[in-house]
Parts: C-alpha cells; structure tokens; sequence
C-alpha cells in the first residue's frame, strides 16, 4: 500500500486476503484409547459411532463458493460445474487432540477477491453443481492477510467435552466458525453427524425415477440343468442359454419399501425390507445404521437410507434378481463418520451375504484371511455365484466398476468381510 505524507488517515483494509481449511476427521472409536468413548462408560458399545476404521475424506468432492453471491471461487475452473477433491489422508502425528487415532487434510490456501465478504464450502454429495444445497460454515472473511479454519468432525453428544478437553472456550453454534483462544487469525468450527445430514443429498422419488428409469430386466429361467450351471452361465451376456423370463421394473415404486423403511426410528436392531416387486428381501444388519445414528443426536434409519443412491440399491437388486438371489444382507450405506469417501457420498453399500433357495445357495462374503486377498473367487459353488454376482456388478453401467471390493477379486482394504458396491455417481 503506498502512503505518502499529508494524505488524509483512513481505515487500512488488508486486500489480499488468504484462507487455508484443515479437516480433523473422526477418530477410530476405541473405547480402550479415547476419553470420549468413556463419556457413555467404557463397555457401552451401542454408544460407538465409529467402530472399525477411522473417518477420511480424500477424494471427497468440495467448492469453496461467495457466500452471497454463490459464485464458486474454488477450483477456479468450476465456471464449468467442476469441482475440487479433498487431497490425500495425512496421519495426525501424535494427536494432541486426545482423542486416538485421526486423519487430517490440509486444503490449499484459496485467496478471497476483494469484492467477496462471505465464503462458505459444498462437500461431498452437494458439492455437483446440479443440487448445491446447503452452505457449510458461511463465515466473514477477515481482514487478515491469512486466516486459518480448523474443523473438527466429532460426534454430536461429546462437542462439549471435545471443547473442554481441548480447551477451546465454547462449542461454536451449529454450522458456525468461531476464534480460536490465544491464537490470532485461528478458526474453528464443529462438523458432527447433525450437519452431515443436512450437508448430504436426500435422494427423492424424482431423483429415483432421473437416476433409474423404468425398464426391463431379464434372465435364464431356472431348470434343473440350468440351476447347476447358473453360477457361471448368467453372469455375463452371452452365457448359456437365452434369456427367458423378463420383468418390467419401475425402480421408483420397487425401491419404495426400503426408503420408506426406519422412519423416526433410531433402532439399532436388525429389520428386513421386502421388495416385492423383484421377489427379493434385503435384510439389514443389527448396527448397521450405528454411524449415522451415534454421530449425530437425530438422525433417523429412514434418513440414512434417503442419502443412498437408488443406482446403489437398484443395481445390486437388479444382479440379485438375474443370479434368483432371494435374500440379500446389507451391513452398511449412507454413513457420514466411518472410513473412505465412498459411503459419505451415499454411493457405497456393503454386501455380506446373500441365499439363493431354489438353488440352495448360501454365501457369507467372508474369506478365510490374508492369503485370499485379491485371489480368484473359491470354485465352489459358493465362490462360483459370487463370482457371478461380481461380474454383474462390474457390468452394471450404473455401477463405478473399478470400485466393486470383494474379499477375493479386487480386495482392498479393509474388505475381508463384505463386497463393497460403489454406485455410478
Ligand atoms: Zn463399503
């Protein structure tokens, strides 16, 4: 700034301004090694939310945006709809947040236009330039040439300990960054399983009937000869035999149950969905909703299930029904604090076992340990359906195929005990 003697005072306004986020996400939720899991008493496992495997965000889709004009200021190429990924996990180095084992991500410093006052981020499912929303953390840039935003994703019921623990003088209004204690140009705010809710796109009967249109599925009819070759001959087109039998599916009235399903509860038991349509029930996990119920103090099943991509449930159903998969397990869909990206997005289901009757086929996707990672599936029969099932799934164009994980074909941690099926976005 140039000044000169005998120019009249005026307010210095510091134009270029630079902001930097960093992310603490969720810790592993071990009783043993974090106070808070303690909060609720050491043996008190319907309190955990996060149970095997530590919160992360790389590859999560964000915008930084104008608050007030919503214009996006980052990525600068997002005049086209793009958007920015979160940069790989780092480590948190002897967290001095007491609280185990958390990953961290630094975003790149993002300079502010002059004319800009308020920014606010899009993450995960909002970040797609088709629904953005909700404005996370709208917040007044200040005059500063850098301030610095910690974010801290905790659960909903222990942010007052996390702030007294952490000696961070009061626990910010929801959705609100505050002043960091004793530090100048510091910030932070709390991002628990209540705003996560909010961030994540409810998937509705319109977006059902956009995502998955109606349509006809077929599949080889059932015969005795026909039965002991279907593990192997209905997998991929051109098997043996023609199709024939053919169902018409409208996707929006045949996934109706299970979005439907867990309203204003918050059960952690287990409950089936019959999806009559298909002839097929989906029986989900006790627990398998404990995520996004423990991170947050309201969050229901049927909100959970509302931030699953029908691609997600549609295609695994549709494989089912192909393969005369009767019942299929689901340990897991939207959860907004547990591991990779993928079931944040609500794009990602679990698998754990599915039964075929007529066949009497019962699979447990479960392999006997390390030396069956990444190893072709068990040529029993078993093994030979599964295989099946997989290579429907990686064939399924409303399927990411390159994110199908089993125990076997394609394992990556830490998937030894279910076939993790991410949607198509
Ligand atoms: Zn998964």
């Amino acid at each position: 700034m140039v000044t000169a003697q005998n120019t009249p005072t005026y307010d210095v306004t510091i134009t270029d301004r630079v902001v930097s986020f960093v992310v603490y996400c969720a810790p592993l939720d071990d009783a043993h090694n974090i106070p808070f899991a303690n909060v609720f008493g050491n043996t008190d496992v319907a309190h955990r939310a996060v149970t095997d495997s530590a919160s992360y965000l790389s590859t999560l889709p964000y915008v930084v945006i104008d608050a007030d004009t919503e214009k996006v200021l980052f990525p600068v190429q997002a005049a086209t709809g793009g958007t920015q990924t979160f940069p790989a996990r780092v480590a948190l180095e002897n967290n001095a947040l007491h609280d185990g084992k958390r990953w961290k991500h630094s975003l790149p410093a993002i300079h502010i236009p002059d004319e800009t006052r308020r920014i606010a981020l899009h993450i995960a499912n909002d970040a797609y330039a088709d629904h953005r929303n909700f404005k996370l953390f709208s917040w007044s840039v200040p005059d500063a040439a850098h301030s610095k935003v910690h974010i801290y994703e905790v659960r909903a019921d222990v942010k007052s300990e996390f702030a007294r623990l952490n000696t961070l003088g009061q626990v910010p209004a929801d959705n609100s960054l505050v002043e960091k204690p004793n530090v100048q140009n510091q910030y932070f705010g709390f991002l628990d399983g209540d705003l996560w809710l909010r961030i994540s796109h409810e998937f509705t009967t319109a977006d059902i009937r956009r995502l998955c249109p109606p349509g006809t599925i077929s599949r080889t009819r059932l015969t005795s000869a026909a039965a002991s070759q279907s593990g192997v001959a209905s997998g991929t087109p051109g098997g043996l035999g023609a199709p024939d039998e053919q169902l018409h599916v409208d996707w929006s009235v045949a996934l109706a149950p299970i979005y439907a399903a867990g309203q204003d509860s918050r059960s952690m038991n287990a409950f089936s969905v019959i999806v009559s349509q298909l002839g097929i029930t989906v029986h989900f996990a006790a627990r398998a909703f404990a995520n996004a119920i423990n991170s947050s103090a309201r969050t229901t099943i049927q909100q959970a299930l509302s931030r699953t991509s029908p691609r997600a449930f549609a295609a695994v159903l549709r494989a089912a029904w192909r393969l005369h998969i009767d019942t299929l397990d689901l340990s897991s869909s939207w959860r907004p604090m547990l591991g990779s990206s993928l079931h944040k997005m609500g794009i990602g289901i679990d698998v754990t076992r599915f039964d075929d009757d007529a066949e009497s086929i019962q699979v447990a996707i479960r392999n006997q340990g390390a030396q069956d990672r990444n190893q072709p599936f068990p040529s029993t029969v078993g093994g030979r359906k599964l295989g099946a099932l997989y290579e429907e799934l990686t064939h399924d164009t409303q399927v990411a195929a390159t994110q199908v994980f089993t125990p076997w074909v394609h394992w990556v941690e830490p998937h030894d005990t279910h076939m993790h099926v991410t949607a198509a976005r």
